[in-house]
């Protein structure tokens, strides 16, 4: 079975019903963004970047710069985090990837500009899950603070991966906002076409052993479909206004 084929065998037996979402500032919303860094985006930059140019990682780059350019305009909260780890700490099972300080664990050029924004809190993480990697030594969670001090209603997440980084910041979020540590929040949105995930085709890990097939359009659908039944709200549009 070809891999697209798969996809629509898999978008009817776990369907994902998306939504609209249209922001107009009534409700406070925040916008989340996960790993958009050159080490997962960037062709040729590094062991987890893309070996050539993706549609799925290029649109998910474009979505997320509009999101970012209109929350800056209206100063809606911002929270961006960086894969960024220290090279003598492996994170398996995935190889060194995103080593601190260098060009891998920045934003994508398209969205360095955010390093100067006031409305923006940027947090490098060591970990897949942005909730634990936002956890201080002291026990206090900059995204915790982050969400009580703009007394965010509703979040928005956009990045990569749409199963791994994405899928566990939102299963942690909503985990600790049924458990009530992130009172006010209410609404925990992830935008499908503002996510990405990487390609690793079933027919080339076959031929690699230990390898495990990674599937892109099939993988991003498991994600969202994960999201949704973790009681995500998943949303293929986002438009302006009143
Ligand atoms: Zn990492």
């Amino acid at each position: 079975m070809v891999s697209s084929q798969a996809v629509e065998v898999l978008k009817n037996e776990i369907p994902v019903e998306q939504e609209s979402l249209r922001l107009s500032g009534e409700i406070k919303t925040g916008l989340v963004l996960v790993d958009i860094v050159n080490g997962f985006c960037t062709v040729g930059s590094g062991s987890l970047a893309p070996p050539a140019p993706n549609k799925q990682i290029s649109k998910m780059v474009d979505e997320s710069v509009k999101l970012a350019k209109v929350f800056c305009e209206n100063k809606w909260p911002i929270y961006a985090v960086l894969d960024s780890h220290n090279p003598d700490v492996p994170e398996p099972p995935y190889p060194p990837h995103c080593l601190a300080g260098t060009e891998e664990s920045k934003l994508v050029p398209e969205l360095q500009w955010l390093e100067n924004q006031p409305n923006v809190t940027i947090r490098n993480k060591d970990c897949i899950d942005g909730f634990l990697g936002s956890l201080e030594k002291d026990g206090s969670n900059v995204f915790v603070d982050w969400v009580k001090a703009n007394e965010i209603k509703a979040i928005l997440f956009v990045g990569i991966c749409t199963d791994i980084c994405v899928l566990d910041f939102v299963c942690s979020s909503l985990s600790a906002r049924n458990h009530g540590l992130l009172s006010p929040l209410e609404d925990v949105i992830v935008y499908s076409h503002g996510c990405a995930t990487f390609d690793f085709p079933s027919h080339v890990a076959r031929n690699m052993k230990g390898a495990a097939a990674h599937p892109q359009d099939l993988m991003h659908h498991v994600g969202l479909y994960i999201a949704k039944s973790r009681g995500a709200k998943v949303v293929s549009d986002v438009s302006f206004g009143i």
